[in-house]
């Protein structure tokens, strides 16, 4: 076919200045690799009847195909599907401050293992542990890759052969296949189940424990309610009878926050503080739930109980990274100033965005949102936000956004698929026919209407 000679060879687009400009931009190789298919392609639709691509044409095909391949996997993307802790976009957005803290760490070598005082080697978790000690008034602490390493080891460290009684109510399973009788299985800790799943009483407890306990285990029912008739031995009350017992007794707060969120008019999730106050031994918490700090787990409690855990060899398997490490000390400082947490932490600074001011946002946006999605309806509506990451699983913070609809069953999925594919991929939530953007989590205006442009 005529067609098929009149095609460039390799050699000289990468001679042209369209084929230098990709070589400059990817690799000689890269844009090689990306030319050859791009002619191949070429090859296939003039032997299909299309006409014969210029070298310009060619080039602008490879291009796109190699912006395309190298564009992050780990991209941004605007988060309004409601969720503000959400597990699959990456739990808490960082302070500035701890982002400033993690960045020079990343740079320069920092002083995590080294006593500057004495030129001797330090304590990697020294400075987290005393300002999470000072936060929730533990007496010791230790801080892992997350809260399921937290409990793993915790569990392992002190049951491992042995007996751990938890609730039949309380045997949660958490996404990412999180699951306590797996974990306590994992730790090699034998689980003893006592009482039912709606009820639980210290009496059931009382009659489980014998010489071969090593622990009584409370976990946070992070993401369900169990309600009607029910009953449930409180922290307080577990703590006192596992001290009568001689037995310590572990809590697994989950997400565990450091202050009262009712402070800021949010539904209240039980502190850390007050878990160690109630009496558990060791109290186990995520860094980046609640707490806003970047992924990690704690483990807080008796001093000789964390001695033990720290002697663990796992604790070397599941220890934190320097970046880690610096990101959390600067988080935890933060706590220090509560009154102006809720400016400095966004995980704070989201939750509590008042439903007015996220309504006012929607109507300034549903006009030209809608001037750029011609085809569907656009539309102001209430919504609710939802906390996540196992935060408040019922409870709910009223929110607004815009409800996008079209012709077909299928257009929210389609609209979906359209938004997740722009270069700042949109990701809401299909509710009752629509695709719904609850703007709780957008920052400025111009981050939704810039990405909505390159449609
Ligand atoms: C979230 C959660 C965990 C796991 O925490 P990660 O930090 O995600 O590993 C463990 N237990 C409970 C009760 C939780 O809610």
């Amino acid at each position: 076919m005529d067609g098929l000679r009149a095609l460039p060879g390799v050699d000289r687009l990468l001679s042209g200045p369209a084929g230098r400009a990709l070589a400059d931009r990817h690799g000689r190789q890269a844009a090689t690799d990306a030319l050859r298919a791009a002619l191949e392609r070429a090859r296939d639709a003039v032997r299909a009847g299309a006409s014969v691509p210029d070298a310009d044409a060619l080039c602008a095909d490879a291009g796109t195909r190699l912006d395309a391949a190298t564009l992050p996997a780990q991209r941004p993307v605007l988060n309004l599907t409601g969720t503000v802790l959400h597990t699959n976009l990456g739990r808490a957005l960082l302070a500035e401050a701890a982002i400033a803290a993690a960045t020079q760490a990343m740079r320069a070598p920092v002083a995590l293992e080294y006593d500057l005082a004495t030129g001797r080697r330090g304590e990697r978790d020294a400075a987290v542990a005393r300002l999470i000690c000072d936060l929730t008034g533990a007496e010791a602490a230790t801080v892992v890759n997350n809260n399921a390493a937290a409990v793993l080891l915790a569990l392992n460290t002190l049951a491992e052969g042995r007996e751990g009684i938890v609730s039949r109510g309380e045997l949660v399973e958490i996404g990412g296949a999180f699951r306590i009788p797996d974990i306590m299985a994992r730790a090699g800790a034998r689980l003893v189940e006592v009482g039912t799943t709606n009820r639980t009483h210290a009496r059931d407890y009382r009659a489980a424990i014998g010489p071969a306990t090593a622990l009584v285990m409370k976990v946070h029912p992070s993401n369900y309610r169990i309600e009607g008739f029910t009953a449930a031995v409180p922290g307080d009350a577990l703590a006192a009878l596992a001290r009568d017992a001689g037995v310590p007794m572990l809590h697994d707060l989950g997400s565990g926050t450091l202050v009262d969120m009712t402070r800021w008019g949010l539904p209240g999730e039980p502190t850390v503080a007050r878990a160690v106050a109630e009496g558990a031994d060791l109290v186990t918490f995520s860094g980046d739930k609640l707490l806003g700090g970047p992924q990690a787990g704690f483990v807080v409690g008796c001093a000789d109980l964390i001695a033990r855990i720290d002697r663990n060899p796992l604790k070397r398997a599941l220890r934190l990274d320097k970046i880690r490490l610096a990101a959390l000390e600067a988080t935890l400082r933060l706590y220090r100033d509560p009154d102006r947490l809720a400016e400095r932490l966004p995980t704070l600074r989201l939750l509590t965005r008042p439903r007015d001011e996220i309504a006012a946002q929607a109507a300034r946006l549903v006009a030209p949102v809608a001037a750029m999605l011609p085809v569907y309806r656009v539309a102001v509506i209430d919504c609710a936000s939802q906390i996540g990451s196992g935060a408040l699983p019922v409870e709910t913070l009223p929110s607004a956004g815009l409800a996008l609809t079209g012709d077909g069953g299928d257009a929210p999925d389609r609209l979906a698929a359209l938004l997740r594919a722009l270069p700042l991929p949109v990701i809401g939530r299909i509710r009752d026919g629509a695709l719904v953007l609850d703007l709780r989590c957008l920052a400025e205006d111009g981050d939704l209407l810039g990405a909505l442009t390159r449609l």
